[in-house]
């Protein structure tokens, strides 16, 4: 998943999908709507500069869907969680 601010200047965060689904249900943190743990996956993405530092996000496994649903306010938070230190 990639949330993209067009610019200028763009900003782009990429959301790495780690394997295996979550345990239980949850809400999504992007669309915020209850679903099943199968549903949902773990996402991650760097947070600053420092490749180090990683953010983890529980988002919907059908990321396109996930996207067109999320309130783009709530995009833009996590988009700039990730670019702010
Ligand atoms: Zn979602």
């Amino acid at each position: 998943m990639v949330i993209v601010e067009k610019g200028p200047p763009e900003l782009r965060l990429a959301l790495e999908p780690l394997p295996g689904h979550v345990g239980g249900p949850q809400v999504c943190e992007a669309c915020r709507r209850h679903l099943s743990g199968s549903a949902l996956g773990f996402f991650r993405h760097p947070v600053g500069s420092r490749e180090t530092h990683l953010r983890y996000l529980v988002l919907c496994q059908d990321t396109e869907a996930c996207a067109s649903r999320a309130e783009p306010e709530r995009l833009r938070e996590i988009l700039l969680r990730g670019i702010l230190t």
